[in-house]
């Protein structure tokens, strides 16, 4: 059964030790990571199993833990708010 993660700020799932019923160990960057629109799964890279789900975060949740201080929020807000400097949402 997959662990969800449903605030991609909130401390610590990237450096957890996870754990597959095949025996596999490791934490999320030893894994089979696949990007989704929504989430990112993070899978046993022996046998494939789901070990991970980690949804996007907002740019709402991106703004509130920048404000805390959090220093990846912080950079992916900068990147967030210079991509939209330079390429504005259409108008419709
Ligand atoms: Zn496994």
């Amino acid at each position: 059964m997959a662990e969800v993660v449903p605030d991609y700020f909130s401390p610590g799932w990237r450096e957890r030790v996870l754990a597959c019923p095949c025996g596999w160990q490791g934490d999320s960057r030893a894994t089979a990571m696949e990007l989704h629109e929504q989430v990112t799964d993070y899978a046993c890279p022996g046998c494939g199993n789901l070990l991970l789900i980690v949804s996007h975060p907002s740019l709402d949740q991106v703004r509130t833990a920048a404000a805390g201080g959090h220093a990846e929020a912080r950079e992916h807000l900068a990147i967030v708010e210079e991509t939209l400097a330079r390429f504005p949402p259409a108008a419709d």
